[in-house]
């Protein structure tokens, strides 16, 4: 498999994981079909998603660009591109979401505990007190380079053990871009309960209307080992 190919195949999922994020945030803001699940009462503004959409376009420009940039010069250096054994890919993935999850968890709270941080950077996210799916991605671009470092560390981890196979990177990818998108859609979440240890939509949604606590993205464990889980009132 070549560099182009990885390439290609990468910013097609990433394309699809932001198209399933644009359909759902348009049910969320436009339709009722979700309305028995929505967690806050609180009304969307009008024109709210077309206010986010410029930055949101700018971040998922960026990405695409360092995403194709990067593996333009690293894939063949980082990926084995074989068929794995199936049970290579749950291994994998959850290998670099724990390493990532746990970076996240320090670096989301570092940038609520330090006021320059919260002010000049996190504040932006925060402008979201009822979120929809996009507003994942509502960030000032710093925030979400600091958070792609977790997945680097991750690979990194990974490849110092065994080499990174290119099917698990890219189911990690998907559901990491995935589940940011759920947990920003201010609905109760279906399956999380059924997973154990999987940060529900709860959680993130509570962060958003609180402006604290639940700094974890994928496990509920940082939250609770380190002592900032939220409870809800
Ligand atoms: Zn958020
Ligand atoms: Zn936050």
């Amino acid at each position: 498999m070549t560099n182009t190919t990885i390439i290609l195949i990468t910013l097609g999922i990433l394309l699809a994981g932001n198209i399933i994020a644009l359909v759902y945030s348009w049910l969320v803001l436009y339709t009722d079909v979700f309305k028995n699940l929505r967690l806050q009462d609180k009304k969307y503004k009008p024109g709210i998603f077309f206010q986010r959409l410029p930055l949101i376009l700018l971040n998922l420009t960026i990405l695409a660009g360092l995403t194709a940039v990067s593996l333009y010069f690293f894939a063949d250096k980082i990926f084995d591109t074989s068929l794995p054994v199936w049970w290579l890919i749950p291994v994998q993935v959850i290998f670099i979401f724990i390493i990532d999850d746990a970076w996240f968890y320090f670096a989301h709270r570092l940038m609520h505990e330090n006021k320059f941080l919260l002010r000049k950077i996190h504040s932006i996210h925060h402008q979201a007190i009822t979120p929809f799916p996009l507003e994942y991605i509502y960030v000032h671009p710093l925030e979400w380079m600091i958070g792609s470092v977790g997945s680097f560390l991750g690979l990194i981890a990974l490849l110092m053990i065994m080499p990174v196979n290119i099917y698990a990177f890219w189911v990690y990818g998907l559901i990491r871009n995935l589940h940011e998108v759920e947990i920003h859609s201010d609905l109760r979440s279906p399956i999380s309960k059924y997973i154990p240890l999987l940060n529900p939509t709860e959680n993130h949604d509570l962060h958003h209307s609180k402006v604290k606590g639940n700094y974890a993205s994928m496990f509920t464990i940082w939250d609770r080992v380190f002592g900032t889980e939220l409870k809800k009132d």
